[in-house]
């Protein structure tokens, strides 16, 4: 976005530590995005209802509730894309937010433009959901995943997948660029009574790089957030 860009996206940051709502203000002073500052859950659940933020921006640790309580109440009525600020070692916290309905999160100290390409990723998703699931043919680079027909292609290639395979790589891209958490995977492809098994998780995706990837030892497609989950790059020719 260039200086001239026109702040028509409404985010919100609640988030009690000043200095980083300094740093966000400043960040995000020349994008499409106009921030909003909270500084306690309270404050910011009322700035939700009194600017209808398109993006939240959210510090699990705020003084006056937890964060992972505003994800849950949030979720009871809106689908706004929320992306947790976290604090590094947090990693249960993360899970637990993005199994209450988080859309993402960023890492403190993050940089500036992890997180714009984050806000704009969810924001988009949103805005596009309920479209972009009715599309049969989801593409992600050179790879190919036919719903309908149930084929994969790779540069126009057929790729032969397993059924598991199959549904994995669907679970994941019907939530492309965002966190999938490792019981949420495994809920959903295997059942919930494998939702502790992450080692068939780890082996299926070993096997979606090797025949997705071009270079399965370093992934572009189906990318690692380690403890956390997986996350199919939404555009991997971009990355
Ligand atoms: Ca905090």
């Amino acid at each position: 976005m260039t200086d001239t860009a026109v702040q028509q996206i409404s985010a919100l940051v609640i988030e009690d530590d000043a200095a980083i709502r300094h740093m966000l203000s400043v960040a995000l002073q020349d994008t499409e995005f106009k921030l909003f500052e909270a500084a306690t859950g309270r404050a910011g659940l009322e700035n939700v209802t009194k600017r209808q933020p398109e993006v939240i921006l959210l510090d699990l640790g705020l003084p006056d509730q937890d964060g992972l309580g505003i994800v849950k109440s949030l979720r009871t009525w809106s689908r706004v894309p929320i992306i947790i600020i976290s604090a590094e070692g947090d990693e249960f916290r993360k899970v637990e937010a993005l199994e209450a309905g988080a859309d993402d999160y960023v890492t403190k100290p993050f940089g500036v433009n992890e997180l714009l390409a984050r806000m704009r990723v969810a924001w988009r998703r949103t805005k596009e959901s309920g479209v972009a699931q009715d599309q049969p043919i989801l593409r992600f680079g050179d790879v190919e995943v036919d719903q309908v027909g149930r084929t994969v292609t790779k540069a126009g290639l057929n790729i032969h997948l397993s059924p598991i395979e199959f549904r994995l790589l669907t679970m994941l891209a019907s939530h492309a660029g965002r966190v999938v958490t490792h019981r949420q995977i495994l809920n959903e492809v295997w059942g919930s009574e494998y939702a502790d098994e992450a080692q068939y998780l780890r082996v299926y995706v070993g096997y979606l790089r090797k025949k997705l990837e071009d270079d399965p030892s370093r992934p572009s497609l189906i990318l690692t957030e380690p403890r956390i989950g997986y996350r199919l790059q939404a555009d991997p020719s971009r990355s």
